[in-house]
């Protein structure tokens, strides 16, 4: 059995990867080791940011641990929100905001490529390690279904007719930027 914490404050990514996860491997969450700070996220690139919440992590509490950090990268926008989709409409960090300043940004634009990419940092064993997720769609023109967080709801994965928000988790897992980040963890693991 494998155990290590998962560097998140947000539940939904911890609900989606605790899905994906087979039974050898047990996720620790920050409230069970007692973390209960922000951790700092102030790099300019997604995956500099992963590696700075997975350094805090390992560094005070001296843990195996793995963080992720997500961007969506819209091609029209040369790439925005990117590592800024967090705070994209606001330092309050609300996903209807962001949703609703993206799709007034692509008022009218007949180009709507996007696409989300994760980077997961992990400490193990004395190594730090990355991994790269990328899932490659479209944003629709208006808000789609009820699942899913953040973005979900206006990003249809190349393929497929409806958004991440209206999708299954285990659809979304299977072809997600998370989803195959994780599964490269877990290879890693089972190697
Ligand atoms: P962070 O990785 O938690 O910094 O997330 C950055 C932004 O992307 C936040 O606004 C999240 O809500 C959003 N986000 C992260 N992962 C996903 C996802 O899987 N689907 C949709 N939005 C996401």
């Amino acid at each position: 059995m494998i155990e290590i914490v998962f560097a998140t404050n947000n539940p939904n990514k911890l609900h989606e990867v605790q899905a994906q996860l087979p039974k050898g491997i047990k996720l620790i969450s920050l409230k069970d080791i007692g973390c209960n700070e922000d951790i700092p996220e102030t790099q300019n690139t997604i995956e500099g940011n992963a590696i700075q919440k997975v350094n805090y992590i390992k560094k005070k509490y001296n843990l195996d641990c793995f963080a992720d950090d997500t961007g969506l990268e819209v091609e029209i926008l040369n790439g925005e929100p990117g590592v800024y989709s967090a705070r994209y409409a606001g330092p309050e960090k609300n996903a209807d905001d962001n949703i609703q300043k993206l799709l007034y940004k692509l008022k009218d634009k007949a180009n709507r490529k996007a696409q989300f990419k994760t980077v997961i940092a992990m400490h193990f064993r004395g190594k730090l390690i990355t991994f790269e997720g990328i899932c490659k769609g479209k944003i629709t023109e208006n808000v789609r279904g009820s699942g899913g967080f953040g973005y979900d709801p206006i990003f249809k994965p190349l393929g497929h007719s409806k958004t991440f928000a209206q999708l299954a988790l285990y659809e979304k897992n299977k072809i997600g930027h998370r989803g195959q980040a994780v599964a490269q963890l877990i290879d890693f693991f089972e190697a």
